[in-house]
């Protein structure tokens, strides 16, 4: 209906057809990429149960007013002999069927709500309710953009939508769905149009350029779709102007050329960038993107090109197989193959968080091209900086020997935030030094006191109160540990007998729990006692305290300043094991042993701060 999206096209080529006008499906065997919403209104039909109004939303040129003609055509057909009821297949050939088709059926009214939003235009409208349909089986009221109504038509239309006559149907569309009264919506059945997805807009694209008889690269349909962001009209104009543009006369329409038309650079040129940028190289970034620059291409659109490369990149890090799919372009196979081993998981993560937020500031920017060439730069000097796993280990000092915590074996874990992450925690994250947060801790408790004894000695022997909450953790007892460590004010310990006081929210049961876990795991008699005053704070308070004055020392570290100069706008949200962190003095074990080689991913004190119950911590108190 809306002629403004192909308006818009090519002055020079008036006589050529509009494509997306004459390959408008007239039944729903033929629109596309809709087939999760032509089930559900299969269902309705089949079983009789219609609504007196639809309401069909979705994203522009995804097929909404197709679908309102359809369904007209299909509560009107009467089949080629004339006796058909309602069908969710028209038969295309009735009188009903060719006279919506040649928009020339009296009682299918279609309404632009755009452009007639008064109330005066609706009473008119529904006046003509009352009447009976003059041909048709029902009258059939399409009102596209129903969002765009004054408050007054809505109200006018709401009291017809609660006393339609049985010969009268709505169906409204809308891309703002929200901007529908809730009082309208209640009284409509609702069908959601999806964005169309770039391989099902290929195959149909690839189609109509064949039965239009043009010849068009791969690539260039490819790019064609990409463009459309899901929307079938959309695409349909650019194929239309491609074909008008670049492929007369038995010529090829090749991907240059729509590139051309599109304003995109060259999809190798993004990878250039990239490359260059991820080596540390600026000035031949900068250089890369003036030409491009010079070439034609949006500068805002060279951004998203190589975040989309680095999008591409990070998915084959995480699924290489993806490379292996057919629609995929060579050229993405293979140095997309080659930059994801190149790079590891972080940087790749941060060339995203940076890239996505620079776009944003591209977009505000007075000079696009000069916020891309700030953004590239700071792109390619990030690379200097160490990735947060070597600032980490580098905070903890040389102690540390963790394996290479940064390694791509644990993608998801804790450490690569999805490339959907909003930009302030993921940053943060970046900022964090949690390089260090499961490994490390354990290698150096094991690298200071090697001694083994727990091997040789099923005996337990419990010297400290940290020692009970250690046994519980090694015994996968997650809960009563961190009942331990939150719940309990210790008063006393010796071997045998421990003296606490609860906390007021703690659960009453614990001292008998912890008495026979002790006792189940010791084979000794542990009698747990309960004191009403006095203790000192929960093991966990003491943690918290120590977690904080961390936090302060980390923020302060030159490491981390210049990391977060280097994210403005980052703020250290977390601090996740920053060197070890040791229960208080008043609760270790007097002579330090070895901790039993406990599963570093058991210890899971906090969603936040993991602390380490290390007996050869260095802290002091
Ligand atoms: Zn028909």
């Amino acid at each position: 209906m809306s002629e403004s999206a192909e308006s818009t096209s090519k002055d020079a080529s008036a006589g050529y057809r509009v494509l997306a006008r004459s390959y408008r499906p007239s039944n729903f065997d033929t629109l596309i990429g809709q087939d999760a919403m032509v089930r559900t209104l299969t269902n309705a039909f089949e079983s009789g149960r219609l609504a007196h109004a639809f309401v069909l939303t979705g994203v522009r040129g995804v097929g909404k007013t197709t679908t309102a003609r359809i369904i007209a055509r299909a509560l009107n057909c009467i089949g080629p002999d004339g006796k058909g009821g309602p069908t969710i297949t028209p038969c295309g050939v009735c009188d009903m069927c060719r006279s919506i088709a040649e928009d020339r059926l009296v009682d299918v009214i279609e309404m632009d709500a755009a452009s007639n939003t008064g109330v005066d235009n609706m009473r008119e409208l529904i006046d003509g309710v009352r009447y009976r349909p003059v041909a048709a089986r029902y009258k059939v009221y399409i009102i596209d953009e129903v969002h765009m109504l004054s408050k007054g038509a809505f109200n006018a239309l709401l009291k017809t939508l609660e006393e339609p006559p049985a010969h009268v149907k709505f169906i409204f569309a809308t891309t703002e769905i929200r901007k529908v009264p809730v009082t309208v919506l209640s009284r409509c059945q609702r069908f959601d149009l999806r964005r169309v997805d770039v391989e099902t807009l290929m195959t149909y694209f690839t189609s109509v350029a064949e039965r239009e008889g043009a010849k068009v690269e791969e690539g260039a349909i490819r790019l064609i779709a990409r463009s459309a962001d899901g929307s079938v009209r959309d695409g349909m104009s650019l194929l239309d102007q491609a074909i008008a543009v670049g492929a007369g006369e038995g010529k090829l329409l090749t991907e240059g050329a729509v590139r051309d038309m599109l304003g995109l650079a060259d999809r190798a040129r993004s990878f250039d960038i990239f490359e260059l940028v991820m080596g540390g190289d600026a000035q031949g970034a900068i250089k890369t993107l003036a030409e491009d620059y010079a070439a034609g291409a949006d500068p805002l659109i060279l951004l998203q090109d190589v975040l989309d490369v680095v999008h591409w990149v990070t998915r084959l890090k995480v699924a290489p197989s993806a490379a292996d799919d057919a629609m995929v372009a060579e050229l993405d196979r293979v140095r997309g193959k080659a930059l994801a081993e190149k790079l590891s998981m972080g940087e790749l993560t941060r060339a995203w968080q940076m890239l996505l937020k620079g776009v944003r500031e591209a977009q505000a920017a007075p000079a696009p091209l000069q916020a891309a060439e700030m953004i590239l730069i700071r792109l390619a000097y990030l690379t200097d900086l160490p990735t947060p796993a070597d600032a980490a280990k580098a905070l903890a000092g040389a102690t540390v020997s963790a394996p290479n915590p940064s390694a791509p074996s644990r993608p998801s874990g804790g450490a690569g935030p999805a490339p959907s992450s909003s930009m302030s925690s993921a940053q943060s994250r970046t900022t964090m030094p949690q390089g260090t947060t499961h490994g490390a801790p354990t290698a150096m408790a094991r690298a200071v006191a090697p001694q083994p004894h727990i091997e040789a000695a099923p005996q337990v022997e419990l010297r400290s109160f940290a020692d009970v909450i250690e046994l519980a953790q090694t015994h996968g007892e997650a809960v009563l540990r961190a009942e331990l460590m939150r719940a309990i004010h210790l008063v006393s310990f010796r071997t045998g007998h421990i003296e606490v006081r609860l906390t007021e929210g703690a659960p009453r049961d614990l001292p008998n729990r912890i008495s026979r876990f002790l006792g189940n795991v010791t084979g000794a008699r542990w009698m747990v006692e309960v004191a009403q005053s006095g203790g000192a704070d929960t093991v966990g308070e003491q943690m918290d305290a120590q977690v904080r004055s961390k936090r302060e020392d980390v923020k302060r570290h030159p490491l981390v300043q210049s990391i977060l100069q280097a994210f403005p706008g980052a703020e250290l949200e977390q601090v996740k094991q920053i060197g070890p962190v040791a229960l208080p003095a008043a609760f270790a074990t007097p002579a330090p042993g070895p901790r039993p080689d406990a599963e570093p991913g058991d210890d899971d004190y906090g969603e936040d701060n993991y602390i380490d119950v290390d007996p050869a911590g260095d802290l002091d108190l």
